[in-house]
């Protein structure tokens, strides 16, 4: 019988597997290329240690149904953790998310005063409406002061190439900017919180498996789509997957949900029309053991200026107390943006662990060089969407390529070239398994795929 197949068991495909499957049982099928579920959203397990791919938490702004969704449809265990985070600047740490009076307390009266000028004469300063650059829009909303102290940086760290370079989305996607709103929360002097679950962020991905699985849904791991196949009416027949001994199988497919980078799998179908790639940037992830504890008590640390390496710290059992609650010390996560052909992409891990030892005393975490009991890294490729300028031409060439193909359906962060969070990978699971439970509504895609579009991700 052909399978509705589901390519990529992260948060989106999970999803989409445990509604579809609660209609149609095992003809669901589920394709992962890694060895563990979860995607982005996954917890592994080395040495006794248990972490998430960089830090994840699950903000307190999401909509009640998808927290309804986590605890009483699959049974996440949430914990409700105070936010303290802290943002390293000018050699000093602030409060994050930080807005403009965190930012003013660590700068000279005269500067604060020169930024607060500058910022409040842009407000009369007549800007071209038609804004494409992240750049521009920044020189619009907060002015050259502030943008050149405190966010130019910060944008060619993060994403690895100029701000000028960098669509407006850059910064749209993200919640970077002083509002009304922003002003408020500082002056009420609330730290905030965030949810968390007690297993680390990969529980999600544990309970929607374990759902499926009662469904009789088989997931296969460690293998990877290679092919998909169309008959003479652009409509999806079969597929081929290949596994790690180089074995390739063909499975014929009614439906294909791909939750897999959107360009991968247009050069997949369309190898012989190939459209110029997506850009995305990469992540660097190291997990230190240290011996001694760290000085400050803050859960994450941010590190927006090119004067560090070092992009985020996250002192794990801040997160979940659950979590390695036996190992003697501290365990810290550590984020590098980076990717494929860089220079840090291609340093050895010892080299790697070096270099955020000394980072880790300068910045001020550590008080002198620590203990490292153990250490491991990972490199994960396309972690984040990169709206180079350009990027929404490249896309609608790859997108509406796809589109012609009847039976496919692609989604998720990386399948919408999206930079989103968990929330909206379990909206898009359960809204597109009722369309296409309700008979392959494209239209009705197609509107929810615009409405995706409109997400803004939350640090
Ligand atoms: C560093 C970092 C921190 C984040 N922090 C937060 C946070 O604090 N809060 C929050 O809500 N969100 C956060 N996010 C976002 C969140 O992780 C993602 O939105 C979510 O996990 C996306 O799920 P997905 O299923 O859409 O995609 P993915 O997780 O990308 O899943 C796609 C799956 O497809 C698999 N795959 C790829 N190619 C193939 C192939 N050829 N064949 C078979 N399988 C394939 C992949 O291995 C993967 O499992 C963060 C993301 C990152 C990178």
């Amino acid at each position: 019988m052909k399978k509705i197949i589901i390519i990529g068991a992260g948060i989106t495909g999970l999803t989409i597997a445990k509604e579809l499957s609660d209609k149609y049982g095992e003809s669901v099928l589920v394709i992962e290329k890694e060895a563990y579920i979860g995607g982005l959203a996954a917890t592994l397990s080395q040495d006794g240690f248990t972490f998430d791919l960089g830090s994840h938490r699950l903000h307190p702004d999401y909509p009640q149904k998808i927290f309804t969704y986590l605890k009483e449809t699959l049974g996440v265990e949430l914990l409700k953790m105070p936010r303290n985070g802290a943002l390293h600047i000018q050699g000093k740490f602030i409060r994050y998310p930080a807005n403009i009076f965190n930012f003013l307390k660590v700068m000279s009266l005269k500067k604060s005063f020169i930024l607060f000028t500058s910022y409040v004469l842009n407000l009369f300063k007549h800007h071209p409406k038609d804004v494409k650059t992240y750049e521009d829009a920044m020189l619009k909303t907060v002015g050259k002061k502030i943008y050149l102290s405190l966010y130019k940086d910060f944008a060619k760290k993060l994403w690895g190439i100029d701000p000028s370079l960098i669509a407006v989305e850059g910064m749209k996607r993200r919640n970077v900017t002083i509002n009304l709103k922003s002003i408020k929360k500082a002056l009420s002097g609330k730290t905030g919180f965030f949810f968390y679950p007690k297993h680390g962020i990969g529980e999600i991905a544990q309970k929607l498996e374990q759902a499926v699985l009662r469904n009789h849904v088989t997931i296969i791991k460690e293998a990877q789509l290679k092919k998909v196949f169309l008959d003479n009416e652009q409509k999806v027949t079969k597929i081929l997957l290949k596994d790690p001994s180089g074995k390739e199988t063909e499975i014929e497919a009614s439906t294909l949900v791909s939750t897999i980078p959107l360009d991968s799998l247009h050069q997949m179908i369309y190898a012989h029309d190939p459209v110029e790639e997506l850009d995305w940037r990469g992540l660097l992830l190291i997990y230190l053991h240290l011996k001694e504890p760290l000085d400050l008590a803050n859960d994450t640390f941010y590190f927006p200026e090119l004067t560090t390496t070092l992009g985020r710290v996250s002192n794990n059992n801040k997160f979940s107390p659950f979590l390695n609650s036996s190992i003697e010390g501290v365990f810290l996560t550590i984020e590098i943006p980076s990717g494929p052909g860089e220079k840090l992409w291609a340093m050895d891990e010892t080299q790697l662990i070096d270099m955020c030892s000394r980072e880790l005393v300068k910045t001020g975490i550590c008080k002198s060089p620590p203990t490292i009991l153990n250490h491991f890294s990972i490199k994960l490729d396309k972690a984040y969407p990169l709206y180079s300028v350009g990027w929404e031409e490249k896309l609608g060439r790859i997108y509406n390529n796809l589109k012609k193909i009847k039976g496919l359906y692609t989604l998720g962060r990386r399948g919408l070239f999206l930079h989103s969070n968990i929330d909206h990978a379990i909206l898009q699971g359960i809204e597109i398994s009722s369309i296409i439970i309700e008979g392959h509504q494209d239209d009705l895609f197609d509107k929810k795929v615009k409405e995706y579009r409109e997400f803004t991700a939350r640090d």
